[in-house]
């Protein structure tokens, strides 16, 4: 199973004197358990890329197949791709709008016609490192880490295949971003498939997702985390990223092939 992203161009108010091209000729093929990493800097069309994998929004040109139905397809019901393809939006705890954890975990699903049982709802808090204590709390009386845990808790609750991460630690301390990297970890080895917008690739250095990086609207890298970063310093800069001092490191240890733990020895 995948998705499937064919010549996709997008133009926003086409034909209009509004009009905004904000992607170009995007091939790009997800397979079922792969985790990727969406790159490109503010405008490049990452937002717009997400919205076409789960039918938010659907191609006049080109195709985006997932597990097989297309989003243009009229025959399709979109919901059958949305259900299975969730969004955690950027700080997603903006959207709350119910008095309990418990009906904003349950309004998606709700939305969806899925009904969860107890052991599932348990299950899923488990997951994202909440008690069930947590599900008569009001959302807003929640710190900024439990809040996205809960906003990550409404999506697994309609338990999608496909989860996109849209800047899932921006906002949050160190703590915080380190529980949701837990939790990513987790349903990575849950067997999701997940992709992640995010500027902290430092923080994604263990992961070793796939890279996917856009730039001026069109593809300008696609393949290994680790053959990104061997690109090196120049190169990257070109595609507006800049090493930090670890990802350095991690690139010296790539070229000498040798391991981290390796190059700290000397
Ligand atoms: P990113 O998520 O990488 O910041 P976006 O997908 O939001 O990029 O934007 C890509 C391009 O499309 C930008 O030039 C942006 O101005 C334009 N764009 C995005 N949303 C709209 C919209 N609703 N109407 C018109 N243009 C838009």
């Amino acid at each position: 199973m995948s998705i499937e992203i064919r010549d996709l161009n997008y133009t926003y108010a086409e034909g209009t004197p509004f009009e905004s091209i904000a992607l170009k000729n995007i091939n790009w093929k997800i397979i079922e358990g792969e985790m990727w990493l969406l790159l490109g800097k503010t405008g490049s069309g990452k937002t717009t890329l997400i919205q076409n994998i789960n039918g938010l929004l659907i191609p006049k040109n080109g195709e985006v197949i997932v597990d097989g139905l297309k989003t243009s397809d009229k025959n399709v019901n979109i919901k059958d791709i949305r259900k299975n393809v969730g969004i955690v939006f950027q700080y997603p705890e903006n959207q709350f709008f119910l008095p309990t954890v418990l009906e904003e975990i349950l309004y998606a699903p709700k939305n969806f016609g899925i009904e969860i049982s107890k052991n599932e709802l348990l299950e899923i808090l488990k997951i994202v490192g909440l008690t069930p204590e947590f599900l008569t709390r009001n959302p807003f009386s929640l710190s900024g880490g439990e809040m996205r845990r809960v906003a990550i808790a409404s999506v697994l609750a309609y338990n999608p295949k496909y989860i996109v991460f849209d800047e899932p630690t921006v906002g949050l301390d160190y703590n915080g971003r380190k529980k949701i990297w837990q939790i990513i970890e987790n349903l990575r080895k849950a067997g999701k498939t997940i992709i992640i917008v995010t500027h902290w690739i430092d923080d994604l250095i263990s992961f070793k997702p796939k890279v996917l990086h856009i730039q001026n609207r069109e593809i300008s890298f696609k393949g290994e985390f680790n053959d990104f970063i061997m690109l090196g310093e120049e190169e990257l800069k070109k595609r507006s990223i800049s090493l930090s001092e670890k990802l350095k490191l991690y690139y010296c240890s790539l070229k000498n092939n040798i391991t981290l733990e390796k190059l700290f020895q000397y």
